[in-house]
C-alpha cells in the first residue's frame, strides 16, 4: 500500500462497522511505516471528532481534498530529499 491508496481508504478506518479486516490491517501496517500518513490519520481523526461534536458526521470533500493535497506534497518533498 502506498500513500495514495492509504489516503483513498483512510475514511474506512473510521467506519468500524463496514471495514473489511484485511483492509484495516493493511491501513495500520502503512501507518507503522509512514510518518506522513500518521499525521494525516491523526488530523483526520481530530477533524472528524470536531465535526461529530457539532453533530455533523460527513467530512466535507473540501477538507478531504486539502488533506490529500498537503500530504502528497509532503511525501513528494521527502522523496526528493532522499534522492539527493
Ligand atoms: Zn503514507
Amino acid at each position: 500500500m502506498n500513500c495514495t491508496e492509504f489516503i483513498a481508504k483512510l475514511d474506512q478506518l473510521f467506519e468500524r462497522h463496514n471495514i473489511r479486516l484485511p483492509l484495516r490491517d493493511e491501513l495500520r501496517a502503512h501507518l507503522v511505516e509512514c510518518e506522513h500518513c500518521v499525521v494525516t490519520y491523526n488530523t483526520t481523526r481530530q477533524t472528524i471528532e470536531i465535526y461529530r461534536n457539532h453533530e455533523l458526521y460527513e467530512l466535507p470533500t473540501e477538507i478531504q481534498e486539502q488533506l490529500h493535497t498537503a500530504i502528497m506534497k509532503k511525501c513528494a518533498d521527502t522523496k526528493v530529499k532522499r534522492r539527493r
